[in-house]
């Protein structure tokens, strides 16, 4: 199983007040986009974590990036600013060159990907891939190089790949308009999640066998049956049509009441009430 740490960049509701579009805060898009992009990924078999379970914890950001120990990839949600109002291109900050590790190769493959879709799905410019390392010694190891990103450097020092994702900038009126939409998020998640399934390529049933997927879709139909049995409804409206006029008298004579807001009859008392309704005794 394939697993994602995602880290909803900053905290608290009110974050980072973009000055072109009032009302938008970066820290709530991020919040809002990390529930969805969890959701979007555990639908396609992903195992997804976050580095803080309330919208107002602020773990210390290389800690963040050490969350992701025994993950395989950590990306930390963001939207971008900039003094240049008319700048939009999604950023992608991913891991500085290094030959003894190929998390950075992985950084920047996915970087690049989750750009393209960034920039295809918000309609702004080409994103870029974007590093930088810090001219300090931050491990200790008595070598320059270390990430000048505190949560990529966390990510790094536990090995797992990682990006921070902007999307795009607060300080474009469209683009910050745009992320204000719930449902431009869901898109965003939707295309995310995605094309983090083609890259790693597992948890879908695109990579199953022919008969494991013949057991999956007659397994996924028992569950519809047995959803379908055990539905229950609660009021006349929602019956099927062929049982409708047999609850409607069955309620009229008040021989049915529910439990006086609903009736809750499911499919095979239905069948029995019309079967009785037609031997005449309703
Ligand atoms: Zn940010």
């Amino acid at each position: 199983m394939v697993k994602i740490m995602l880290d909803p960049g900053h905290a608290g509701r009110y974050y980072n007040a973009s000055p072109a579009v009032s009302g938008y805060f970066e820290s709530e898009m991020t919040w809002s986009l990390a529930q969805k992009l969890k959701l979007s990924l555990e639908r396609r078999g992903f195992y997804v974590g976050l580095t803080r379970e309330n919208i107002d914890d602020d773990p210390p950001l290389v800690e963040r990036g050490r969350r992701s120990a025994g993950y395989d990839l950590f990306l930390s949600l963001h939207s971008n600013a900039s003094n240049n109002e008319a700048a939009t291109s999604p950023w992608m900050i991913c891991f500085s060159d290094d030959v003894n590790t190929d998390s950075d190769d992985i950084s920047r493959e996915v970087g690049r990907l989750i750009g393209d879709t960034v920039s295809r799905i918000m309609g702004v410019t080409e994103s870029v891939i974007y590093t930088k390392m810090t001219d300090f010694d931050r491990d200790g190891n008595g070598l320059l190089d270390d990430e000048y990103y505190g949560v990529l450097f966390g990510a790094k020092s536990v090995g797992v790949p990682g990006v921070i994702v902007e999307h795009s900038f607060h300080t474009n009126r469209e683009a910050t308009l745009w992320l204000m939409s719930e449902e431009n998020l869901e898109k965003l998640a939707e295309a995310e999640a995605e094309v983090l399934l083609e890259y790693f390529g597992v948890g879908g049933e695109k990579d199953m066998t022919e008969s494991e997927r013949a057991d999956l879709s007659k397994l996924k139909r028992n569950v519809d049956r047995l959803i379908e049995e055990n539905k229950s409804y609660d009021r006349i409206e929602d019956c099927p049509e062929w049982a409708r006029d047999t609850v409607l008298k069955l309620t009229n004579k008040k021989y049915l009441m529910g439990d006086g807001t609903k009736l809750s009859l499911r499919e095979d008392m239905l069948r029995i009430f019309v079967i009785l309704d037609r031997i005449g005794l309703v």
